[in-house]
């Protein structure tokens, strides 16, 4: 496959490309565009014309030099053995392949694509859409050969958006809520991916029925589908193994492979805890699941929110804690599919005397509780603050006691906890750690650093674990 008709470069080296603001010709899509959407269609043979790109609205060459546009990428495909499950990893894929491209740096998936293009491309020639779209077809088909014909359809104008974007949610919204109707004990295969891997090395996803991959586009069906068609690719099976600790979901073959895939980093997963040896995150997570130590619960904060989280953090600055393929207890990547599930963050939960993991959760931005309020228990709705209720701590600390919020159960035992720890301590202990991770937190409990210590034997003469703002917190008990 050659490139050479191109104005720029194109390959896997461009694909960690960052242009910033002062760099960017334009940007395309991304949270201050309200609709903007990439899909991908297993099409009949007859139905489209393979090699051709069709845009509708202006082309790149006619924009403003730093302007923002919606933006529209439908990549329709055929071929014999394509079927429908397939889709969404090829859509995966639209990431991947924008990013070879010199010039073009490319964010997020579905409805939250985020694209710029670099000055430097438009000087050197790439001033048309159809250039990019070119591109794509020729990387669908030499990277996925089992796509024989393929179609692009660039999109610039918001008015053509609205024509396909409801579809474009549908599909999105059929491929989550099959998904939701299977779990992980109804199967014995889960699967895993390793796209990301150029951005963060050591990241491994394990997608199961209950665990869609964080960046929310590869659900199990998804992934089964792309092993099979390549079981060698980036998407492959991941036998699970033996059940090591149901409620945490950690699983021997799940180990065994995320240990061999991160080249050794990630040695442990429990994928139903957000604490303790967590799923590690790359980048694309639709969401942060963020402990709060000054309440003992949990907040969620989502990609296009544009604002400060209860722990004061933007979603932007708290992704670059949670990101790059480590594992980060207290910062989790997440999917929004994965908070719908009965699994989600079940261990932490359970380690507090809770039942369900979003019994933990205290705080999401408004937009987000809305978009999944309906995998919310409707009796802990309206328990949940968002921006619009509190404003910082101490206001949590009140809206959370006032509306008998769950997690303020786990208060009282904490002070238990706390005279046990303080008893045990005064002792002096021989502890036979393991490997432990340990984040210890900055000012307000947010930033910070992590020890790693491997097979350790720890003696301490004294072991004393100081919670942040103990005082605060017990004045506010119940
Ligand atoms: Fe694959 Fe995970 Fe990256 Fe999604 S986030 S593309 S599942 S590695
Ligand atoms: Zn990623």
């Amino acid at each position: 496959m050659s490139f050479s008709d191109m104005p720029v470069d194109v390959g896997p080296v461009y694909e960690g490309e960052r242009i910033r603001s002062k760099q960017m010709f334009v940007e395309l899509g991304g949270p201050k565009i309200p609709k903007h959407f990439e899909l991908v269609k297993v099409r009949k043979p007859s139905e489209i014309k393979d090699g051709e790109v069709i845009l509708r609205g202006i082309d790149l060459g006619e924009m403003e030099e730093g302007s923002r546009h919606p933006i529209g990428i439908l990549v329709e495909v055929a071929g014999k053995e394509l079927e429908e499950d397939l889709e969404a990893v090829f859509e995966r894929r639209i990431h991947e392949f924008c990013n070879f491209i010199n010039g073009v740096m490319h964010l997020n998936q579905r409805y939250t694509n985020w694209m710029r293009v670099s000055k430097k491309a438009i000087e050197k020639g790439f001033n048309s859409f159809k250039q990019m779209g070119t591109i794509l077809i020729r990387l669908f088909k030499a990277e996925l050969p089992i796509i024989e014909q393929a179609q692009v359809t660039m999109i610039t104008n918001a008015d053509v958006i609205e024509e396909y974007y409801d579809m474009a949610i549908e599909t999105y919204e059929k491929r989550d809520e099959r998904a939701r109707g299977l779990h992980d004990d109804d199967v014995d295969m889960f699967y895993g991916c390793v796209l990301c891997q150029s951005f963060a090395p050591t990241h491994v996803c394990t997608i199961t029925p209950d665990r869609t991959s964080l960046c929310g586009s590869i659900n199990w069906f998804d992934a089964r589908a792309a092993a099979k068609v390549d079981p060698k690719g980036p998407i492959y099976a991941v036998p699970p193994g033996e059940c090591i600790n149901g409620v945490a979901g950690e699983y021997t073959g799940v180990n065994e492979i995320t240990k061999k895939r991160s080249l050794g980093e990630v040695e442990r997963v429990y994928l139903y805890s957000g604490m303790e040896w967590p799923h590690t995150s790359c980048g694309c997570f639709e969401a942060i699941d963020f402990y709060i130590p000054e309440v003992n619960g949990h907040g969620i904060i989502d990609r296009n929110a544009d604002m400060k989280a209860i722990n004061g953090l933007a979603f932007s600055t708290m992704a670059n804690q949670t990101g790059g393929g480590k594992q980060m207890p207290g910062f989790n990547g997440i999917s929004l599919q994965y908070i719908a599930s009965p699994k989600f963050q079940i261990y932490d939960a359970i380690q507090e005397g809770l039942e369900h993991g979003i019994e933990l959760t205290v705080w999401m931005n408004s937009e987000l509780k809305e978009r999944v309020k309906q995998f919310i228990p409707e009796d802990l709705q309206p328990k949940i603050a968002t921006e619009k209720d509190v404003s910082n701590m101490n206001e949590l600390r009140e809206w959370l006691k006032e509306k008998e919020h769950p997690v303020v159960a786990t208060w009282v035992e904490e002070e238990e906890e706390e005279e046990y720890e303080e008893e045990w301590a005064e002792e002096g202990a021989m502890v036979p750690l393991g490997t432990q991770t340990m984040t210890i937190p900055g000012a307000g409990g947010i930033g910070g650093f992590k020890i790693i210590l491997k097979n350790c034997k720890v003696h301490a003469d004294a072991l004393i674990i100081k919670r942040i703002d103990k005082s605060a917190k017990r004045k506010k008990k119940k």
